[in-house]
This record gives structure tokens, C-alpha cells and sequence, in this order.
């Protein structure tokens, strides 16, 4: 009987912090406060939990954490930009990892991803050419995922990360946050994966962009960069 209550308990209350994600509906636009690593974000909107090519990447991280928040005109960029790679890259699926929570603030272990202007994407895989998505379905797991310096997984290394595709998307995504009166400010991916990504077709255009990749980081931060992409905007 006793676990029981305690099992109504736990489930009430993971139904209780959900709502407001069931619930919510975007309006109006958002107001940035302070700054992404100590501020607030007024009136986000809710990203949907998946698109005809993309996916928000854990139940969890958008249910319980609701973490899938976001500015307004950034939302728009990304979705935008997913509606541009349905026709550029057809039958490529994307995902969206953690956002910013509905008021902002603190989300552990981010220091950033407060004020509604950082969102990590995760970084898309290749086997043998081809989209692989196995990986992409284990959730919150996924941000323990480890690459070597050419971007192969250290559990497998026919599984590479798909840089062309990843480029591809961070570009199309600065242009789409262009015309929304954002850019992108700063790109955080593992520095010793950059070559590989500046080598492809589309990684070329990233570098005569001038869109900013962080050149150095602290060795621990520097090595969770591979399993995904951190992407902070500013206001034009
Ligand atoms: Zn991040």
C-alpha cells in the first residue's frame, strides 16, 4: 500500500511538472533578460516535439525538464531551417537536444542556455554513407557519446559524425536567422573536429561566412562538444 502511494505520488507529479509543456501555446514575441550565462527569457516559445525531419531529443528533457524552449525569432530560424533542408537534404532527419527552460535560468550541467539564445543540436551520424538514426534514439544517453579526432565513434568506427550535414544545416541556419534579425554568435564543437568540418563543401562556405567557432576551450568542456553542436545567437 505504502509503495503505492509513493508510486501515485512520483507519477502525479511527473504529470503535474509536464502541463505547462502539454499545455503552452506560443505567442506574441520573446524578450531576452540578462545574459545566456545569467538571465531569463520572457515569453519563450515551446519548440513541437518533432517535425517532418526533426526530432526534440528526450521525453524527458521535454516533459519533466522542459528544456525546449526558446526565443521567438530563433524558433523561427529553426524551423525555417528544417523546412529549407526538407527539399536540400530529403530524407536526412535532424535533433534538437537541450534548449532553454520556459522562464530561463540555470539548467544543470549548462552554464549557458539561460536567456533563450543557445541550442544544442546533436550532431548527425554516417555509416558507410548513409544516415544512421540508432544512435540518435537513446536520448539524455546520447551527450556521452564519444568521437575520435576524425569524428568516428569510439564504439564503432564505421559510425562517423556527417559533417557535410551538419554544415550544411549550421549555414542554412545562420542565413535563416539573418533574415529573423538574429546571427549566430558563437558555434562551441569540439576544436579538434573542426578541420573535418571546414574540409567538406559546405563547412568551405561556414569559413568564408566568418561565423565564429570557439578556438579554445578547457579540455572537459572541449571534449562533451563532439556528441553535439552548441549554437548561441545574438540580436542583429
Ligand atoms: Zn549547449
Amino acid at each position: 500500500m505504502k509503495k503505492k502511494t509513493i508510486l501515485t505520488i512520483i507519477l502525479l507529479s511527473l504529470v503535474l511538472t509536464s502541463l505547462p509543456q502539454i499545455f503552452y501555446t506560443n505567442n506574441g514575441e520573446s524578450k531576452i533578460i540578462g545574459k545566456v550565462n545569467n538571465g531569463k527569457i520572457h515569453n519563450a516559445y515551446k519548440l513541437p516535439r518533432k517535425g517532418k525531419n526533426f526530432k526534440y531529443y528526450s521525453y524527458f528533457s521535454y516533459y519533466i525538464l522542459g528544456r525546449c524552449y526558446i526565443h521567438s525569432l530563433i524558433y523561427k530560424s529553426i524551423i525555417e531551417t528544417y523546412s529549407i533542408l526538407e527539399k536540400e537534404n530529403p530524407d536526412y532527419s535532424y535533433r534538437i537536444m537541450d534548449c532553454t527552460k520556459r522562464k530561463g535560468g540555470r539548467q544543470f550541467p549548462h552554464k549557458t542556455h539561460q536567456n533563450g539564445t543557445s541550442v544544442d543540436f546533436m550532431t548527425p551520424l554516417i555509416k558507410n554513407g548513409k544516415q544512421i538514426t540508432i544512435y540518435d534514439k537513446i536520448g539524455s544517453l546520447r551527450y556521452l557519446m564519444k568521437f575520435n579526432h576524425n569524428g568516428e565513434s569510439r564504439i564503432n568506427k564505421n559510425v562517423k559524425i556527417d559533417f557535410e550535414a551538419m554544415a550544411q544545416h549550421i549555414l542554412i541556419l545562420d542565413k535563416t536567422a539573418q533574415k529573423n534579425g538574429f546571427r549566430i554568435r558563437k558555434v562551441i564543437l569540439e576544436t579538434n573536429l573542426k578541420d573535418e568540418l571546414f574540409k567538406t563543401k559546405y563547412g568551405n562556405e561556414l569559413n568564408k561566412r566568418k561565423i565564429y567557432f570557439v578556438k579554445s576551450l578547457p579540455k572537459k568542456i572541449d571534449e562533451l562538444h563532439d556528441d553535439h553542436y552548441h549554437i548561441d545567437f545574438a540580436e542583429i
